[in-house]
């Protein structure tokens, strides 16, 4: 089988007990099969896991898990080794997408550090090991990759040129909708609940907010690659893949009217703000099956 990655794929590292938003506290984790029959031989293991279908472990106070330490450290790891984690632990941040004759895996924008990597990057991803491939929708993904980092054109006309591949455009929703639509789903951060609330209605200081961000374009072609590389070739026809590429549209409209909104009540606005409006919108949004469903459901002409 062939593994496809992003050229920073391997430069990730973990910054363990320096992460602000830990993935070890409030996630459920499910345990896998190989794992789960490690850790019932283990009684000090076993007692923090509830044993229904599939098993997880217990969370504690504020949802850490059991084996995480005071100073944010795996206990398994300490203890056990590395080998010992679950495969959902072993891989995070990782995700893999299985497409037809190719398995392509990356790293996920809800860890602080991954997002720190990928938004960080000037210049052009590179997937890896990636020969051409017969399947269609991969193909035009492909392309739409090259134009989104197309750097000739700036990142809304970018945008306009991938959805016109796609034959749909912006807007499908108006923005006000757009927005209703995001708080009416499941929210994990009060925090992300008042990000939404601050920019119902668009900011009216974006073209200003753009020359403010003219050095930082490269932020949100990366956000853009991101989102097209992990999300757009699971569709399973040309009218899924429309609304996946207008899911990356509307989310880089978001994620840019969510900067602006800030840089209008503070003057500022930092990469590590850009940094964590990203990884709330991958916690919230992309890291939920339902959420991402409803999305793309509404999005679907
Ligand atoms: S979120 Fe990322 S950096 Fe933080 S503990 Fe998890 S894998 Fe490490």
């Amino acid at each position: 089988m062939q593994y496809v990655f992003p050229d920073y794929y391997k430069d990730f590292h973990c910054i363990a007990d320096r992460c602000q938003h830990n993935c070890c506290i409030g996630w459920e984790i499910d345990i896998d099969e190989e794992k789960a029959e490690f850790y019932r031989s283990q009684p000090a293991i076993r007692e923090n896991i509830c044993w229904e279908n599939p098993p997880h472990f217990i969370l504690g106070e504020n949802e850490r898990c059991p084996f995480l330490t005071d100073k944010n450290l795996c206990q398994l790891i300490i203890r056990y080794g590395e080998e010992s984690l679950c495969g959902i632990c072993a891989d995070h941040p990782r995700f893999r997408n299985e497409l037809p004759g190719r398995v392509e895996v990356g790293l996920g924008l809800a860890c602080e550090e991954a997002a720190r990597l990928i938004l960080g990057r000037r210049k052009p991803m590179q997937l890896l090991d990636a020969s051409n491939s017969e399947d269609e929708i991969i193909q035009l993904r492909d392309e739409i990759l090259m134009v989104l980092q197309d750097q000739q054109l700036g990142v809304p006309q970018r945008v306009q040129k991938m959805l016109a591949m796609c034959q749909t455009e912006i807007p499908h929703m108006d923005w006000e909708e757009w927005i209703d639509l995001l708080l009416s789903l499941e929210r994990l951060d009060p925090a992300w609940t008042d990000l939404l609330l601050s920019v119902q209605c668009l900011p009216d200081n974006l073209a200003a907010f753009d020359g403010y961000m003219a050095g930082r374009q490269h932020e949100y072609q990366q956000f853009l690659v991101y989102l097209i590389y992990r999300h757009f070739a699971n569709a399973c026809d040309w009218e899924d893949a429309a609304s996946r590429a207008l899911f990356a549209g509307y989310s880089y409209q978001l994620l840019r009217a969510m900067g602006a909104a800030i840089w209008q009540n503070t003057g500022a606005f930092t990469f590590e703000q850009q940094v964590e409006l990203a990884r709330m919108f991958s916690a919230e949004i992309e890291y939920s099956d339902e959420n991402l469903d409803i999305i793309l459901d509404e999005l679907t002409f």
